[in-house]
């Protein structure tokens, strides 16, 4: 029997309707449209959460213009699925195709189109990696007026229909077990256009000042002085050209200049890992793999669970447990605090926030450890060591953020809160100063080492 013709639409961490190449240009054909969502690997529960509900959203959006949404987790087995009931005539995919999908397509003349949607440059910097954060935002200032503009909204029609071909309406899998997800789902809310909302009320509030600006706010952590747009821009729910696009024009405001400058640390990210691919689990500075750190399990669980005995630590670890998300300011403490004075490598910090993260991000995640520890691209001096009770007394001044993830502090006096508690809270698993000398130490041998061998 004559298999259907369709185009295949193959999506990642591109989630939405609106700037979106591949469902914009299969649009413009006139065949039915079968659309793929396709799981990643290398995140864990958290962001699975997320993009389970991120892709029911995004079914049920194109459920009403006929079309088909197929969630994928074993790909070969669901691209020769689909190779057996459609004659793909044409595919458009972001970013990399799997190869087992390649695979499935060999000797079929099926043509393809490759998109990157859910980056802001599409073609530039690609040939030569930069290894200097400053050299690449120089760079991408002087070019921001040739980022692409964002499409306008896909224009289906009947012809796209694709239900009336094979009905072969594929369950979104639920994650079984505990409801550990109860907290983080009162939190969010997921899909494109929550993203669509929540950047709306971000970007006019930055407009009407009714906020005090981003370049202020952003580091304090008891406010809501960033977008937390984190999770939406990584899967893709709101397009970061689109951003772009609303604000570029205003770039001296300091609020606004230094926001855009964050996207381009996600830029960034993407494009070291790119050009060194195993840079999410391999240091940069080899002789930092090369140092005996501690794996003492317990002290990792006590940091993971936020039982470390210091507040903002425990605060920030316990703020992403359970709403699957930290404040950057924080997360820059707890990584210091995990590899600077527990001496614990930061592999294993990066592998937790996989796991516990609905933004985790390999790219992202990978460049932040590698900047904290030292180990990187463009990272901070490995000899800058945070004091995490400085750090929450400058930007925690009142406490408010530490109380508010940690039961047990909120009778505590504020000042009391920036300094090691004795009996009215967990007793300090490390003493700061003794784990600092400890790691520079290990630093220095490992250098010296490098320089000798
Ligand atoms: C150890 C460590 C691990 C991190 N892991 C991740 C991760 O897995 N996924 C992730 O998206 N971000 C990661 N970050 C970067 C940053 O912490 C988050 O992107 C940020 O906290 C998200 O909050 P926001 O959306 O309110 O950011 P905003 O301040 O509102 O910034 C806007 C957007 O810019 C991007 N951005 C901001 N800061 C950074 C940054 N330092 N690096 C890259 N992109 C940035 C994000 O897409 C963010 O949504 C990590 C940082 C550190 C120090």
């Amino acid at each position: 029997m004559e298999r259907p013709k369709i185009s295949l639409v193959v999506i990642k961490n591109d989630i939405r309707l609106h700037d979106n190449p591949a469902l914009f240009h299969a649009a413009n054909q006139n065949l039915p449209i079968v659309v793929m969502c396709i799981d990643e690997k290398l995140t864990g529960s958290a962001s699975r959460w997320w993009r389970l509900n991120a892709v029911q959203d995004f079914r049920k959006v194109l459920e009403g213009y006929g079309i088909q949404v197929i969630f994928s987790e074993n790909t070969l087995v669901d691209c020769k699925m689909i190779v057996r009931l459609f004659e793909i005539i044409e595919i458009y995919y972001s970013d990399e195709l799997p190869q087992l999908f390649l695979k499935a397509l060999e000797n079929h003349h099926t043509l393809f189109h490759k998109f990157r949607p859910n980056r802001l440059f599409s073609n530039f910097f690609i040939d030569t990696q930069i290894k200097v954060f400053t050299v690449f935002a120089k760079k991408a200032f002087e070019r921001i007026s040739e980022i692409d503009a964002p499409l306008p909204l896909p224009q289906f029609n009947n012809t796209h229909n694709s239900y009336c071909l094979h009905n072969i309406m594929m369950p979104i899998p639920q994650i079984k077990g505990v409801k550990w997800w109860r907290e983080m789902e009162n939190f969010w809310k997921i899909g494109e256009k929550a993203a669509l909302d929540k950047w709306k009320s971000f970007r006019d509030s930055i407009h009407d000042r009714s906020i005090l600006l981003y370049a202020k706010q952003r580091d304090i952590m008891s406010v809501d002085g960033t977008s937390l747009l984190s999770p939406h821009i990584h899967f893709g729910e709101i397009s970061v050209r689109k951003i772009l696009h609303e604000i570029k024009d205003i770039p001296e405001e300091q609020s606004v200049h230094r926001f855009i400058l964050e996207l381009f640390w996600r830029e960034f990210s993407y494009h070291t890992l790119e050009h060194m691919p195993d840079y999410y689990y391999r240091s940069k500075l080899e002789y930092f793999d090369k140092v005996e750190w501690e794996d003492d399990e317990l002290i990792i669980k006590k940091w993971q669970y936020g039982k470390t005995g210091c507040p903002i630590v425990d605060a920030g670890m316990r703020q992403l447990w359970r709403i699957g998300w930290m404040h950057n300011r924080v997360r820059m403490i707890v990584a210091s605090f995990l590899i600077k004075n527990l001496n614990v490598k930061w592999q294993y910090g990066a592998a937790w926030f996989l796991d516990t993260l609905v933004d985790a991000d390999v790219a992202s995640n990978a460049f932040g450890w590698q900047w904290v520890s030292g180990s990187g691209v463009s990272a901070s001096p490995y000899f800058r060591v945070m004091n995490p009770f400085l750090q929450s007394q400058k930007f925690d001044k009142n406490g408010e953020y530490i109380r508010r993830w940690v039961d047990e502090l909120k009778p505590v006096k504020t000042k009391h809160l920036h300094e090691t508690l004795n009996e009215q809270y967990i007793p300090l698993i490390v003493d700061l100063s003794k784990g600092k000398s400890i790691f520079l130490e290990k630093i220095k041998h490992a250098m010296i080492d490098r320089n000798t061998n």
